[in-house]
């Protein structure tokens, strides 16, 4: 059966589509449902993301397919780091898609370790490349995955295999209705969304870009960089981090005049949660106050000369992946050259401890 909100109700034990059996939940979505089953065919486990009963996730839920048909169909040796999808089958009026079984989320690792531990830098580093693997090859197939966050990066059981998923809120920019951008404020997780989204400036693959950007600010020191209960305030968050907004950018926003005044600066409008109250004021931001240097370095004492010279390099990585400006992004087959990666090879090797 299902619950109010259509998910559906799985039991242990049972058989889904005449040959997986369920184990147990791996994880809730907006969308979905995802369960653990044993393929009882080729006796291998898999992931079966179960749709809600919702005509328009339904719908969706066949955008995914193709996206993932697609991604797949171009990596035959399964090099991209893109999660493998097996077929899809319906079940009782939902739908369901079966995946190669990965072992946890990245939002899952931060937590075991801890609030505010992040993973090693060496180990960053290795997730990082592959991350960009996977967004090269997106872009090869001009896929916006447009929901990039820890939740939505898979590894492997000993933690060295990476795999991007959810596809549910992918754009493919070679089919025709959705080849140009509509605006949509609230495409892409808040915290991890890019400025021109919420300026309403035409975006493009940039804003996977600027998601790992932020997503591997926060494997390296288990802290959230941008934080906002809205997305004005996630605009007064990034600037104290990036600096201001120009002039030039934000008059390509449709959405600007929700954020900045006529004299250019900034509306900051705070709501009290306890009142219910907004305020707005007006802020003067010029210079950043919380720059990602400062921050890393604070949680990273004691290095030694070569892992201080890793460390600039991903500094300089990340303040590629984080331009304001979508134009100035780094792509991602020049961040997989980006000196992070190159100059001393030998840290390669993974490693996943928690960085203490
Ligand atoms: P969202 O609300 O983020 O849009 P969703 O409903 O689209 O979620 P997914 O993100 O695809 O669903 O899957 C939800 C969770 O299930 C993931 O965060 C992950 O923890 C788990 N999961 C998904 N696919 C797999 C897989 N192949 N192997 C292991 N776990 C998986
Ligand atoms: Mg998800
Ligand atoms: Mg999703």
């Amino acid at each position: 059966g299902d619950d109010k909100d259509g998910y559906y109700k799985h039991r242990v034990g049972e058989v889904l589509g005449g040959r997986y059996q369920v184990q147990h939940a791996l994880g809730k979505g907006m969308f979905s449902g995802v369960v653990r089953a044993m393929d009882v065919e080729t006796k291998k486990l898999v992931a079966i993301k179960i749709m809600r009963n919702n005509d328009a996730l339904k719908k969706g839920g066949f955008t995914e397919i193709a996206i993932l048909e697609k991604l797949n169909e171009s990596d035959p040796d399964d090099r991209r780091h893109v999660v493998k999808f097996e077929r899809s089958f319906e079940f009782r009026g939902h739908l369901c898609m079966v995946f190669e079984h990965l072992g946890y989320n990245l939002r899952e690792i931060l937590k075991k370790y801890g609030l505010n531990v992040g993973i090693t830098l060496k180990a960053t580093k290795a997730y990082a490349y592959q991350i960009f693997v996977a967004l090269a090859h997106m872009r090869k197939c001009n896929i916006i995955h447009a929901d990039l966050k820890p939740d939505n990066i898979l590894v492997n059981e000993n933690h060295t295999v990476l795999k991007i998923c959810d596809l549910g809120t992918a754009i493919d920019r070679s089919d025709a209705a959705t080849a140009q951008t509509t605006i949509t404020p609230y495409l892409v997780s808040r915290f991890y969304r890019a400025p021109e989204v919420i300026l309403g400036i035409p975006y493009d693959y940039g804003v996977d870009v600027w998601s790992i950007g932020c997503t591997l600010f926060e494997l390296y020191t288990g802290k959230i960089l941008f934080t906002g209960d809205s997305n004005n305030q996630m605009l007064k968050a990034i600037m104290e981090v990036r600096g201001r907004i120009t002039p030039k950018l934000y008059k390509r926003g449709q959405l600007s005049p929700q954020h900045f005044d006529e004299k250019g600066q900034f509306v900051s409008i705070e709501r009290d949660k306890i009142l219910g109250k907004t305020t707005a004021r007006t802020l003067q931001i010029i210079k950043p106050t919380r720059d990602i240097r400062t921050r890393l370095a604070a949680v990273s004492s004691g290095l030694s000369e070569a892992e201080t010279r890793d460390l600039n390099n991903f500094i300089d990585l990340l303040d590629h992946c984080l331009a304001l400006n979508p134009e100035k992004r780094i792509k991602p087959l020049d961040a997989l050259k980006h000196p992070f990666f190159s100059a001393a090879k030998s840290s390669h090797s993974h490693s996943h401890s928690a960085r203490r």
